[in-house]
């Protein structure tokens, strides 16, 4: 006997029973991309590792430590995608689509990042992002943020909040940058080694370090804001303000920078204080620089990615997860033909949109019913059957309720499209 295989750890099998929510919920997001007037991309999973490497950053955990990748045919280096920006930034120049033009665009779909799996964390996760080229002033960053709020609403999410900050331009964090690598170097006998690494190349990353002695130091740290130039305060306050015209609660966390070195200015996140350590459920922000930076003409973006197993788990939480699923219908046939005049029935009734389960396999009306009664439906029609369901009638179907103490109820077939169009839809 072979040892049974086992999924790769971290990737999770969705299984039928879970699989309502994720529709529901990719349902939503589908259709408030719509809403704001956004369009879906589909790019590869698979892309060069130097896309990843050039765009995300060398220094960052995610292309230092996280990344699938592999030689391909022994020949060039290929990563699954970790995150999805890189990818629809690539794909945006190779095809022309934000060249002296705007696009709203959105995506969701399956990332791989090579973390220690716990909940909430996986090697295999999913993300639904927008992305907004073309726009450079605050206007678009209040729009991508308010996008992330309609989410939150229609899915009835609640206690979620909203952290912003800004990077600056290239110019400015340079400034910052120094400043911050000074003021870090007086401290350098106390940093945490990671930090000490990360002094030269990376010093912004120190701020959102986790160890509580780094975090010590870094209250009297230099602040970014005090390094802006004045058309990137403008924008900033200008960002404030239509939060608070738009009743969009904030704080602004001056030490909130992001793992990715493609930000510039506006970076956000949501949390949320109810999944625990994993509290990120969507992050985000301006990337002026980096369809630049891969070939394509200057052209400002911003845009954010939410995780979806967070999201879920809190729809799943917070219990708003009714079932939109239509009433599910069990046909029952015992007819001496079986099934031939069922089958119609049942296509009829999926024409005006009912979901229904045709019994297969024959066999006794009881043992049928059984059947029924383990699906998710909640009727049963049996056809071919008397009222008292012992002798056979051609022309009336029996209707019975599954799971409500509802008298079983005779119905001409005739009429027994027009009726589950009234009771059951
Ligand atoms: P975290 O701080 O939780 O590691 P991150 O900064 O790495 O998040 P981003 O790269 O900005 O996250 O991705 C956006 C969102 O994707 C996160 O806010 C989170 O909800 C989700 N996410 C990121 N990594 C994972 C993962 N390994 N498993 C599940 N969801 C994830
Ligand atoms: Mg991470």
């Amino acid at each position: 006997m072979t040892d049974r295989i086992q999924a790769v750890r971290g990737m999770n099998d969705l299984l039928p029973d879970e699989i309502d929510i994720w529709q529901h919920v990719e349902s939503v997001l589908r259709e408030i991309g719509w809403q704001y007037g956004y369009q879906e991309i589909r790019t590869p999973m698979l892309e060069k590792t130097a896309l990843f490497k050039q765009s995300i950053g060398d220094q960052t955990d995610i292309v230092e430590k996280e990344m699938y990748t592999f030689t391909d045919g022994g020949k060039e280096s290929l990563s699954l995608r970790p995150e999805a920006t890189a990818s629809t930034v690539r794909a945006c120049i190779q095809h022309g689509i934000v060249h002296n033009q705007q696009q709203r665009i959105w995506y969701m779909g399956p990332m791989f990042r090579r973390e220690r799996p716990q909940k909430g964390r996986y090697r295999q996760f999913h993300q639904f992002g927008i992305e907004a080229f073309g726009w450079a002033g605050p206007d678009i960053d209040t729009e991508v943020i308010r996008v992330g709020e309609r989410i939150w609403k229609n899915l009835n999410v609640e206690g979620i909040t909203l952290q912003i900050n800004t990077l600056g331009s290239n110019k400015s964090r340079q400034a910052y940058r120094i400043a911050l690598q000074n003021f870090l170097k007086d401290h350098l006998g106390q940093l945490d080694d990671d930090s000490i690494r990360r002094l030269e190349n990376n010093p912004l990353r120190i701020l959102d370090s986790k160890i509580p002695e780094t975090q010590e130091i870094l209250v009297n740290a230099p602040h970014i804001l005090e390094y802006l130039e004045p058309s990137e305060k403008s924008h900033f306050d200008g960002l404030c303000e239509s939060l608070e015209d738009s009743a969009i609660g904030y704080t602004i966390n001056s030490k909130l920078v992001r793992g990715l070195d493609y930000y510039t200015g506006t970076v956000f996140e949501w949390d949320t204080d109810q999944l625990g350590a994993q509290s990120a459920v969507c992050a985000g922000g301006r990337y002026d620089s980096l369809v630049e930076h891969r070939g394509g003409k200057p052209t400002p973006a911003i845009g954010f990615a939410m995780g979806m197993e967070r999201l879920i788990e809190l729809v799943a939480n917070q219990g708003n997860n009714e079932n939109r699923q239509r009433n599910v219908i069990y046909l029952i046939d015992v007819t001496e033909s079986a099934n031939a005049s069922s089958r119609i029935i049942a296509e009829q009734l999926r024409d005006s949109g009912h979901r229904v389960i045709s019994h297969c396999g024959g066999g006794k009306l009881k043992s049928q019913l059984k059947r029924a009664d383990q699906s998710a439906a909640v009727i049963a029609l049996i056809m071919g059957q008397s009222e008292s369901l012992t002798e056979h009638r051609a022309n009336v179907v029996q209707v019975k309720y599954l799971r409500d103490n509802i008298d079983q109820q005779e119905i001409p077939i005739d009429d027994l499209v027009a009726w589950c169009n009234a009771n059951i839809l």
